[in-house]
């Protein structure tokens, strides 16, 4: 899949773990917002570009995608 790669690799890795769920990841640049990440029937998550402890962010990410009930 041809999507852009994010530089932080602990958020690349639960960005391939969600699409491995069939949520979609789509980079929308705006400022700190790296792009957002959706299951397609309701949930969406911010990716942020430099948060202060990706690991953090990575684990939020995959927490909302076990969470998702689509
Ligand atoms: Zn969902």
């Amino acid at each position: 899949m041809a999507r852009v790669r994010h530089s932080k690799k602990d958020i690349e890795q639960a960005l391939r773990a969600a699409e491995a769920q069939g949520w979609t990841v789509t980079p929308t640049k705006a400022g700190h917002r790296w792009g957002k990440a959706e299951c397609g029937s309701g949930c969406v998550l911010s990716v942020w570009s430099t948060p202060k402890n990706p690991q953090n962010h990575a684990k939020q990410m995959s927490r909302a995608v076990a969470r998702c009930p689509h």
